[in-house]
Formats: C-alpha cells, structure tokens, sequence
C-alpha cells in the first residue's frame, strides 16, 4: 500500500515537473513581450512620443529622446547657438558635422528634383511668416525682397557649406523625418521588437508586422481621424495646413511656403501624407508634393518609388496605386476621388 502511494505521488511529480517544464518558456517570453515603455517629450518645437516593446524599451526610448536632442542642439536648430545650422546661418561657411552634412546632403537632391518645391534655402522667408507668432501677413514688398535666396545659393565641399549673401537655411521641412532615422538606428542596435515613434508629423514604425496609422483630419488636426492605413515597417509624413496658420480677413495663411511666389501654398490641398523606407525622404517629399500639387507631386512621389495620400479642401482623397486597398476612411465627409 505504502509502495503504491509512493508510485502515484512520483507520477504526480513527474507530470508537474513536464507541465512546468513546458509552461515556464512561455510564460518567460509572455513577460518579455509584455515589456513596455511609453514616453512623451517635447523636441524640435514640436511633441515626441514613443511606444516600445521588447528587451530594454525603457533604456531604448531615453536613447531614442537623447539622440533627437542631440540633433537639434548640435545639428539642425535655427535657434540653438552652437548648432551647425546656427553657426553656418551666422557666419555664411562653416565646417558642418557628418550628421548634419548628410541631412544636408539628402534635402538638396530633393530641393533639385522638386525643382524648388522643397527650398531649404528659404529661412528668411520662414522667419517673416513667422506663422506661429503672426497674426497678419507681411506686405508684399518684404516678400518680394526675399525671392532671390534660394537653395542654389548653398554649396557643399566636404564638410564645408557656404551660403550666398541674403541665404539662410531653416530644415524644418525634413528634420523632423530625419530625427525618425536616428530613432529607427536605435531600435535596431538596442534589439527592440516594435517600435512607433512620433516626431510631430513624421513616424518611424518598427518591427515586425503590421501598423496601422491615423490620417489626421485636414480641419481639426491630430485629434480625429478621416482615415486609417495599414502598412509595414517603415516611415509615415504628413503635411498638414492645419499644423501652423494664422486666420486673417477669413483667409487661411499656413507654413508651408511656395517659394515662387513667397505666399503660402494655395493649390486646393489640405494634407499630403508620404510613406517610405527613409525617414527623411517621407519628410521631404510630403513638404515637397504640398507645394508641387496633385499632378506633379504624385510624380515626384512615383520617381521616388514612395506611396502617397493626397487629401483636397473639397474632402476628395487621392492616393498612389500602392497603398489605395490599405487605407480606409473613416470620416464620410471624405471620399476616394475616383
Ligand atoms: P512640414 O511640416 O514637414 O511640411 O514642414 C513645414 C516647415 O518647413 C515649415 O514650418 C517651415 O519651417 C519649412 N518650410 C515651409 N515651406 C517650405 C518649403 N517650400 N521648402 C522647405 N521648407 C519649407
Ligand atoms: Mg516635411
């Protein structure tokens, strides 16, 4: 008797060990997965947030926040003094790092093939619109005085950049996307397994699988939603007017500038969104496509082989061949064009 007791109270044994035996991988990996961090912070005059899950998602994101802040401070602010950008816009040359250079590098092939749509020559231009702070346009004739500094006035040997006299440079339409690829460098050394960072409106989605992504509405901003897309890994940037504008006299003025004509883009659009495999590519080119318009931006868009969504001040909604089966609206007060 006693030996039979002995016997079930082994197999007992036997089995919890082979049941735990095969439970505790699981439930490591379960804990591993549910690994999270969220962060919010507030770089580049505009908010980050970023939302992590994996093996280190807290130290990633403080990497992710100090790297943005690196780039801003040392690299691209107009503002921060000691910045490449401050100190080649104060004293017209000046011997940039590689980051900044690179940065550079990339928006002056796609202010050449925009032809001028994206200008990041244009900063003293930005600076009179100053939209933030405005509450009145500036006269045409302080306009005027600006045409002539453009893009073609910087030039680049090595690190060295010079500006013409009258050239400043604001990157404020492509850091952003920029500071996505530093994000995206990062989850991929630290070994993250999914990532959504959100630098204003620029994102870097990481990992594995499936993102979906909300097309803010072109009238009350980020809040609402018109439309959700469906993509993979990869980099999402919208142009939005209703990101900065003044109302003046029931005219809507926005920041983003046509540098032909020194006014802000007034061509029927309301939001371009740019999807592509390079943060600063999706940033340049929804800056870009807003200025050149539907026809020539999907072009552009389609030379760079990146997927876009276009949205008009009559609610109509144009996208690239690639990405129309993955958007869906939400909002019927839009609808597909065709
Ligand atoms: P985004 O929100 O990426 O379209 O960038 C808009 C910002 O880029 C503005 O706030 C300005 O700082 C700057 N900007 C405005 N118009 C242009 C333009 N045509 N080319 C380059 N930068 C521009
Ligand atoms: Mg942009």
């Amino acid at each position: 008797m006693k030996k039979k007791k002995l016997i079930i109270a082994g197999a007992v044994i036997l089995i919890v060990a082979v049941i735990a035996g095969f439970c505790v991988k699981p439930v490591k990996q379960f804990f591993a997965d549910r690994k999270a961090a969220q962060k919010t912070g507030f770089y580049m005059d505009t908010v980050v947030t970023a939302d992590i899950t994996g093996e280190n998602c807290g130290e990633t994101a403080d990497a992710v926040f100090n790297a943005i802040q690196v780039l801003e401070e040392f690299c691209l602010s107009k503002t921060a003094e000691g910045s490449d950008i401050y100190e080649l816009n104060e004293k017209g040359k000046y011997e940039v790092t590689d980051s900044t250079l690179g940065i550079l590098e990339k928006s002056l092939e796609v202010c050449k093939k925009s032809g001028g749509a994206l200008d990041i020559g244009i900063g003293k231009l930005v600076d009179l619109w100053n939209v933030k702070n405005r509450q009145t346009p500036p006269s045409q004739e302080e306009t005027n005085a600006l045409r002539g500094s453009r893009y073609e006035g910087i030039s680049v040997e090595a690190n060295d950049v010079t500006l013409k006299d009258g050239v400043k440079i604001d990157l404020g339409a492509v850091g952003k996307g920029a500071a996505c690829d530093s994000a995206r460098d990062i989850c991929a050394l630290s070994g993250v397994k999914r990532a959504v960072i959100s630098v204003g409106g620029s994102i870097l989605l990481y990992g594995d699988g499936e993102f979906t992504v909300g097309i803010a509405s072109p009238e009350t901003g980020s809040a609402d939603y018109i439309a959700v897309l469906t993509t993979g890994a990869g980099f999402v940037s919208t142009s939005g007017t209703y990101e900065r504008f003044f109302d003046y006299e029931g005219k809507r003025y926005h920041h983003i500038l046509d540098p032909e004509t020194g006014y802000p883009v007034d061509n029927g659009l309301c939001s371009v969104t740019v999807v592509s495999d390079s943060g600063i590519l999706s940033d340049a080119l929804s800056t870009s496509c807003f200025v050149l318009g539907l026809e020539d931006g999907m072009k552009l868009c389609e030379e760079y082989g990146c997927q876009a969504v276009f949205i008009t001040d009559d609610g109509k909604i144009y996208t690239t061949d690639g990405i129309r089966d993955s958007l869906e609206i939400s909002d019927d007060s839009f609808s597909f064009a065709d």
